[in-house]
Protein backbone atom coordinates (compact mmCIF):
# COMPACT_ATOMS: atom_id res chain seq x y z
CA UNK A 1 0.00 0.00 0.00
CA UNK A 2 1.31 3.33 -0.83
CA UNK A 3 2.15 6.01 1.37
CA UNK A 4 -0.46 8.03 0.36
CA UNK A 5 -3.28 4.96 0.67
CA UNK A 6 -2.13 4.04 4.37
CA UNK A 7 -2.05 7.99 4.98
CA UNK A 8 -5.80 8.15 3.43
CA UNK A 9 -6.85 5.04 5.79
CA UNK A 10 -4.74 5.87 8.55
CA UNK A 11 -7.67 6.94 10.99
CA UNK A 12 -7.75 3.80 13.02
CA UNK A 13 -6.11 4.40 16.40
CA UNK A 14 -2.33 3.77 15.24
CA UNK A 15 -2.87 6.53 13.03
CA UNK A 16 -3.80 8.82 15.84
CA UNK A 17 -1.08 7.80 17.68
CA UNK A 18 1.37 8.18 15.10
CA UNK A 19 0.04 11.90 14.28
CA UNK A 20 -0.55 12.87 17.80
CA UNK A 21 3.22 11.73 18.89
CA UNK A 22 4.67 13.92 15.90
CA UNK A 23 2.77 17.14 16.37
CA UNK A 24 2.94 17.33 20.03
CA UNK A 25 5.62 14.85 21.19
CA UNK A 26 3.12 12.65 22.75
CA UNK A 27 1.35 9.42 22.60
CA UNK A 28 -2.62 9.14 23.15
CA UNK A 29 -4.16 5.93 23.68
CA UNK A 30 -7.06 4.71 26.24
CA UNK A 31 -7.93 8.10 27.06
CA UNK A 32 -4.41 8.68 28.41
CA UNK A 33 -1.66 10.72 26.53
CA UNK A 34 1.75 9.63 27.10
CA UNK A 35 4.61 11.41 27.51
CA UNK A 36 7.92 10.41 25.91
CA UNK A 37 10.94 11.92 28.69
CA UNK A 38 14.33 12.85 27.43
CA UNK A 39 16.53 10.33 29.65
CA UNK A 40 14.19 8.24 29.29
CA UNK A 41 14.31 7.19 25.51
CA UNK A 42 14.58 3.37 25.48
CA UNK A 43 12.66 3.35 22.14
CA UNK A 44 8.65 1.81 22.39
CA UNK A 45 9.23 1.57 18.86
CA UNK A 46 11.70 -0.73 16.51
CA UNK A 47 11.78 1.18 13.52
CA UNK A 48 9.93 4.09 11.41
CA UNK A 49 10.54 3.84 7.05
CA UNK A 50 13.47 5.70 6.87
CA UNK A 51 12.88 8.83 4.46
CA UNK A 52 13.26 8.41 0.67
CA UNK A 53 16.34 9.60 -0.66
CA UNK A 54 15.64 11.17 -3.66
CA UNK A 55 12.49 12.42 -3.44
CA UNK A 56 10.35 13.24 -6.27
CA UNK A 57 11.18 16.72 -7.27
CA UNK A 58 7.61 17.59 -7.37
CA UNK A 59 6.96 16.45 -4.03
CA UNK A 60 6.37 19.07 -0.88
CA UNK A 61 8.31 20.38 1.05
CA UNK A 62 9.98 18.76 4.50
CA UNK A 63 7.61 20.95 6.62
CA UNK A 64 4.29 19.08 4.79
CA UNK A 65 4.94 15.59 5.05
CA UNK A 66 3.80 13.55 7.09
CA UNK A 67 5.51 12.01 9.90
CA UNK A 68 6.58 8.26 9.21
CA UNK A 69 4.59 6.21 10.52
CA UNK A 70 5.76 3.55 13.73
CA UNK A 71 6.38 -0.06 12.26
CA UNK A 72 6.70 -2.41 15.02
CA UNK A 73 7.06 -1.86 19.22
CA UNK A 74 9.78 -3.70 20.85
CA UNK A 75 10.17 -4.16 24.86
CA UNK A 76 12.17 -1.63 26.61
CA UNK A 77 15.20 -2.54 28.47
CA UNK A 78 14.95 -2.08 32.32
CA UNK A 79 17.18 0.20 33.44
CA UNK A 80 17.80 -1.57 36.45
CA UNK A 81 18.97 -5.26 37.42
CA UNK A 82 16.13 -7.57 38.33
CA UNK A 83 17.04 -7.79 42.20
CA UNK A 84 17.33 -3.85 42.22
CA UNK A 85 13.81 -3.04 43.69
CA UNK A 86 14.31 -5.76 46.67
CA UNK A 87 12.90 -6.08 49.12
CA UNK A 88 9.71 -4.51 48.12
CA UNK A 89 9.30 -5.94 44.53
CA UNK A 90 11.37 -9.28 44.09
CA UNK A 91 13.34 -10.19 41.49
CA UNK A 92 10.95 -13.24 39.88
CA UNK A 93 8.16 -11.23 39.28
CA UNK A 94 10.30 -8.09 38.16
CA UNK A 95 11.38 -10.85 35.63
CA UNK A 96 8.57 -12.72 34.74
CA UNK A 97 6.76 -9.30 34.89
CA UNK A 98 8.95 -7.58 32.54
CA UNK A 99 10.27 -10.57 30.38
CA UNK A 100 6.87 -12.30 30.06
CA UNK A 101 3.86 -9.96 30.34
CA UNK A 102 4.70 -6.36 29.22
CA UNK A 103 6.39 -8.59 26.53
CA UNK A 104 3.04 -10.10 25.79
CA UNK A 105 1.46 -6.61 25.60
CA UNK A 106 4.32 -5.65 23.04
CA UNK A 107 3.86 -9.09 20.83
CA UNK A 108 -0.14 -8.02 20.70
CA UNK A 109 0.13 -4.42 19.98
CA UNK A 110 2.18 -5.57 16.89
CA UNK A 111 -0.08 -8.62 15.70
CA UNK A 112 -3.26 -6.12 16.17
CA UNK A 113 -1.59 -3.62 14.26
CA UNK A 114 -0.49 -6.37 11.51
CA UNK A 115 -3.66 -7.40 11.74
CA UNK A 116 -5.50 -3.51 11.05
CA UNK A 117 -3.05 -3.52 7.62
CA UNK A 118 -4.24 -6.71 6.53
CA UNK A 119 -8.15 -5.48 6.58
CA UNK A 120 -6.97 -1.99 5.23
CA UNK A 121 -5.42 -4.68 2.47
CA UNK A 122 -8.10 -6.56 1.36
CA UNK A 123 -10.76 -4.09 2.70
CA UNK A 124 -12.53 -7.01 5.05
CA UNK A 125 -13.37 -4.62 7.69
CA UNK A 126 -15.60 -7.25 9.36
CA UNK A 127 -13.23 -7.82 12.98
CA UNK A 128 -12.43 -4.05 12.81
CA UNK A 129 -13.54 -3.84 16.23
CA UNK A 130 -11.77 -6.94 17.44
CA UNK A 131 -8.58 -5.83 16.08
CA UNK A 132 -9.63 -2.27 17.33
CA UNK A 133 -9.85 -3.39 21.03
CA UNK A 134 -6.93 -5.37 20.75
CA UNK A 135 -4.79 -2.82 19.99
CA UNK A 136 -6.30 -1.03 22.75
CA UNK A 137 -5.59 -3.50 25.44
CA UNK A 138 -1.87 -4.24 24.46
CA UNK A 139 -0.57 -1.30 22.70
CA UNK A 140 -2.35 0.89 26.48
CA UNK A 141 -0.53 -2.34 28.29
CA UNK A 142 2.78 -1.99 26.37
CA UNK A 143 2.90 1.79 27.38
CA UNK A 144 1.18 1.74 31.14
CA UNK A 145 4.31 -0.75 31.15
CA UNK A 146 7.13 1.25 29.74
CA UNK A 147 6.09 4.13 32.22
CA UNK A 148 5.93 2.05 35.00
CA UNK A 149 9.37 0.74 34.80
CA UNK A 150 10.46 4.20 34.45
CA UNK A 151 8.43 5.50 37.33
CA UNK A 152 10.20 3.55 39.71
CA UNK A 153 14.23 3.74 41.35
CA UNK A 154 16.35 1.25 43.83
CA UNK A 155 14.99 2.55 47.49
CA UNK A 156 17.08 5.80 48.49
CA UNK A 157 17.57 6.45 44.44
CA UNK A 158 13.96 8.00 43.44
CA UNK A 159 14.74 11.49 44.62
CA UNK A 160 12.05 13.53 46.69
CA UNK A 161 9.08 15.51 44.29
CA UNK A 162 10.06 18.77 42.66
CA UNK A 163 9.01 22.37 44.34
CA UNK A 164 6.84 22.71 41.34
CA UNK A 165 5.11 18.90 42.00
CA UNK A 166 4.81 19.44 45.28
CA UNK A 167 3.29 22.60 44.88
CA UNK A 168 0.63 20.84 42.44
CA UNK A 169 0.13 18.05 44.58
CA UNK A 170 -0.68 20.53 47.74
CA UNK A 171 -2.92 22.21 45.17
CA UNK A 172 -5.19 19.10 44.08
CA UNK A 173 -4.96 17.19 46.90
CA UNK A 174 -4.16 19.29 50.17
CA UNK A 175 -0.86 17.40 50.58
CA UNK A 176 1.33 14.84 49.40
CA UNK A 177 0.26 12.59 51.69
CA UNK A 178 -3.22 13.24 51.16
CA UNK A 179 -2.61 12.41 47.60
CA UNK A 180 -0.90 9.17 48.40
CA UNK A 181 -3.10 7.97 50.81
CA UNK A 182 -5.59 8.56 47.91
CA UNK A 183 -3.75 6.91 44.97
CA UNK A 184 -3.30 3.82 47.31
CA UNK A 185 -6.74 3.74 47.89
CA UNK A 186 -7.14 3.84 44.25
CA UNK A 187 -4.96 1.11 43.64
CA UNK A 188 -6.41 -1.27 46.01
CA UNK A 189 -10.37 -1.20 44.97
CA UNK A 190 -9.43 -1.91 41.56
CA UNK A 191 -12.50 -4.43 40.55
CA UNK A 192 -9.76 -7.31 39.22
CA UNK A 193 -6.78 -5.77 36.90
CA UNK A 194 -5.77 -2.43 36.67
CA UNK A 195 -4.05 0.45 37.55
CA UNK A 196 -3.99 3.90 39.93
CA UNK A 197 -2.82 6.95 37.85
CA UNK A 198 -1.79 10.44 38.91
CA UNK A 199 -2.46 12.28 35.59
CA UNK A 200 -2.36 15.95 34.72
CA UNK A 201 -4.85 17.60 32.56
CA UNK A 202 -3.62 20.07 30.18
CA UNK A 203 -6.73 21.60 29.63
CA UNK A 204 -7.47 23.03 32.95
CA UNK A 205 -3.87 22.39 33.85
CA UNK A 206 -4.45 20.25 37.17
CA UNK A 207 -3.15 17.24 38.60
CA UNK A 208 -5.91 14.32 38.99
CA UNK A 209 -5.94 10.69 39.69
CA UNK A 210 -7.69 7.74 38.02
CA UNK A 211 -8.72 4.72 38.42
CA UNK A 212 -7.95 2.17 35.68
CA UNK A 213 -9.27 -1.27 34.26
CA UNK A 214 -7.67 -3.13 32.54
CA UNK A 215 -4.96 -0.92 30.71
CA UNK A 216 -7.49 1.30 29.40
CA UNK A 217 -11.12 1.38 30.72
CA UNK A 218 -12.34 4.55 32.34
CA UNK A 219 -9.46 6.68 31.44
CA UNK A 220 -10.12 10.46 31.01
CA UNK A 221 -9.09 11.77 27.39
CA UNK A 222 -6.07 13.99 27.62
CA UNK A 223 -4.98 12.86 31.10
CA UNK A 224 -1.23 12.70 30.67
CA UNK A 225 -0.09 9.80 33.25
CA UNK A 226 3.13 11.00 35.36
CA UNK A 227 3.09 7.98 37.72
CA UNK A 228 1.00 4.76 37.73
CA UNK A 229 1.02 1.62 39.82
CA UNK A 230 0.21 -1.43 38.24
CA UNK A 231 -1.70 -3.70 40.68
CA UNK A 232 -2.32 -6.54 38.30
CA UNK A 233 -2.01 -9.76 40.32
CA UNK A 234 1.05 -10.69 38.33
CA UNK A 235 2.62 -7.55 39.89
CA UNK A 236 2.72 -8.84 43.36
CA UNK A 237 1.16 -12.13 43.67
CA UNK A 238 4.18 -14.25 44.28
CA UNK A 239 5.34 -12.15 47.03
CA UNK A 240 2.59 -10.36 48.36
CA UNK A 241 -0.28 -13.15 47.71
CA UNK A 242 -3.97 -11.77 48.19
CA UNK A 243 -2.35 -8.80 50.06
CA UNK A 244 -2.51 -5.95 47.59
CA UNK A 245 -2.25 -3.58 50.32
CA UNK A 246 0.94 -4.55 51.40
CA UNK A 247 1.91 -4.66 48.28
CA UNK A 248 1.24 -1.11 47.13
CA UNK A 249 2.21 0.25 50.45
CA UNK A 250 5.50 -1.17 49.69
CA UNK A 251 5.45 -0.04 46.09
CA UNK A 252 6.06 4.09 47.53
CA UNK A 253 9.46 3.27 48.72
CA UNK A 254 10.51 2.72 44.64
CA UNK A 255 8.85 5.92 43.54
CA UNK A 256 11.38 7.49 41.08
CA UNK A 257 10.36 11.06 41.99
CA UNK A 258 12.77 12.56 40.02
CA UNK A 259 11.65 11.04 36.90
CA UNK A 260 7.39 12.01 38.24
CA UNK A 261 9.10 15.50 38.50
CA UNK A 262 10.63 15.60 35.05
CA UNK A 263 7.64 14.18 33.46
CA UNK A 264 5.35 16.64 35.20
CA UNK A 265 7.62 19.86 33.92
CA UNK A 266 7.87 18.38 30.12
CA UNK A 267 3.27 18.54 30.87
CA UNK A 268 3.19 21.76 31.82
CA UNK A 269 4.65 23.07 28.52
CA UNK A 270 1.38 21.33 26.35
CA UNK A 271 -0.84 23.32 25.48
CA UNK A 272 -2.70 21.60 22.91
CA UNK A 273 -5.61 20.94 25.09
CA UNK A 274 -5.92 24.61 26.21
FE1 LIG B 1 1.63 -5.66 34.64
Amino acid sequence: MSDKADHDLGRDVMGEVSRRAALHGVIALGGLWFLPMAGCERPLVASVPQPDPNPHPSSSSPMEKEPAMPTEYTLPPLSYAYDALEPHIDAQTLRLHHDMHHAGYVKGANAALANLEQARKSGDYNLVDLYSKKLAFHLSGHLLHSLFWENMAPVGKGGEPSKPLDAAIRAAFGSLEAMKAQMSAVAVSVEGSGWAVLGYHPIDQQLSLLQCENHEKKAVWGTIPLLVVDVWEHAYYLKYQNKRADFVAAWWNLVHWNDVSARYAKAKTLTALR
